[in-house]
């Protein structure tokens, strides 16, 4: 069964085409500036060279198109027809309260995406072009919708519901969501697996720390906290997003600086985090070197970068009364050696030892953990294409 992913934003999409019998990738790629001059696909077959094709591409159904084209091309290709697509799986941001799982596209499913829209304004638009794209150019092939906030459904009400008065929750469904679900869960099951497991035996912390970040707290493979609320803003200091603050800095800062809503939406989505401590960059790579050339607020940038980590981290062994595996994952989890060495510093108390040693590594699944660390900390590389795709198999095959 060969499943095609597709993960649409609104100028650009990245797609994968994975043979779902051996799990196998046959093809990435990733189209830029759709809807704007310049557009372009970068097509990455597996075993063959990566090819760049550009073309003007005014909207999601053509860049589709090319997509399609890309995969079934005789020199580039790697199918021979586009009935060879067994399933679509595609990632939907914002699923509410309505979606618990996965779901088969229909009419009515596609009523209830559309209806979920007013929660992700920014992403939700676009992930239904994407399906309406792909539901005119491959109208026989069935497609699936896979909720970032899904695998978050299962928390308890206490973890859900924000202390402002209970009648926004019921007007406004305004609530604790939590986005990266399809990352937090592949990483909590490999986790299991890892720690030689049933997911529901053990507690587990994954730290999704990408440009955008946040952590989940898996109980018995189930999501009972997680740090981003009901937008992707709240919990952690992200690339340029504030994460948790005193929700009294904006009316006094909207008064102060004469900002309307929308601008200071905009001011703690876009000019935060550690690009607003810093003033440098929103990327780990450049804050980490500017700190090594002796950048003060690059430093302080860091040290809050971890210390939210760390009191995240703490504060869900609490939440589940310890913890058996710590994992980082996504960007900076993956790949930032001396940012985990720092946020592991202080969180010896859990029983968890980082060995420094086995720190020392990039993007492969290991566990950093001393031996003898009571709590294991594992990297694990995360895959959230493979659970789309796994999800669209389940469903379809
Ligand atoms: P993501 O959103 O998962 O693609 O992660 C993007 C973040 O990962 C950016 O802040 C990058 O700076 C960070 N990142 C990628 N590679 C490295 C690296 N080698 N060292 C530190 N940070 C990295």
């Amino acid at each position: 069964m060969k499943v095609l992913v597709m993960n649409c934003g609104s100028s650009s999409l990245k797609y994968q085409l994975l043979d779902m019998t051996t799990e196998n990738l046959l093809a990435k790629g990733l189209v830029e500036r759709i809807g704007i001059a310049g557009s372009f696909l970068t097509h990455e077959p597996t075993g063959k060279d990566k090819v760049r094709i550009e073309t003007e591409m005014p909207t999601h159904t053509v860049a589709i198109k090319l997509v399609l084209d890309a995969l079934i091309n005789a020199e580039h290709g790697v199918i021979g027809d586009m009935k060879e697509i067994d399933a679509v799986g595609h990632r939907v941001v914002h699923g509410g309260e309505t979606f618990t799982d996965s779901a088969i596209v229909t009419e009515e499913i596609m009523k209830a995406i559309v209806d979920c829209k007013e929660l992700a304004p920014l992403h939700n638009p676009a992930n239904i072009m994407g399906i309406e794209a792909c539901q005119e150019l491959m109208p026989d092939t069935p497609q699936v919708a896979v909720f970032d906030t899904a695998f978050h459904q299962t928390m308890p009400e206490a973890s859900y519901i924000y202390g402002i008065p209970y009648e926004y929750y019921e007007k406004y469904k305004i609530r604790r969501y939590g986005f990266h679900g399809t990352s937090h869960k592949y990483v909590a099951q490999r986790a299991a697996v890892m720690l030689g497991k049933d997911p529901s035996e053990v507690k587990v912390i994954t730290c999704h720390l990408g440009n955008g970040a946040s952590i989940a707290a898996v109980k018995n493979g189930k999501v009972v906290d997680t740090s981003m609320g009901f937008t992707p803003l709240e919990g952690l200091v992200m690339g340029t997003r504030c994460g948790s603050i005193d929700s009294a800095i904006l009316p006094f800062l909207m008064e102060k600086e004469g900002l309307s809503g929308k601008e200071i939406d905009n001011i703690l989505n876009k000019k935060s985090g550690m690009l607003g401590i810093s003033g440098i960059s929103s990327d780990m790579r450049d804050i980490g070197q500017a700190m090594s050339d002796g950048n003060h607020k690059a430093q302080i940038a860091l040290e809050v970068y971890a210390h939210y980590v760390r009191k995240y981290i703490g504060s869900y062994a609490a939440v589940m009364n310890g913890v058996d595996a710590i994992v980082f994952t996504a960007g900076i989890g993956e790949n930032a050696i001396d940012l985990r060495a720092m946020i592991c510093e202080g969180l010896q108390f859990l029983g968890t030892e980082l060995d420094p040693v086995k720190n020392d590594v990039r993007g492969k699944e290991v566990n950093m953990a001393k031996d003898g660390s009571k709590v294991a900390i594992l990297l694990i590389p995360t895959n959230e294409e493979l659970v789309i795709a796994r999800d669209t198999k389940v469903l379809c095959g």
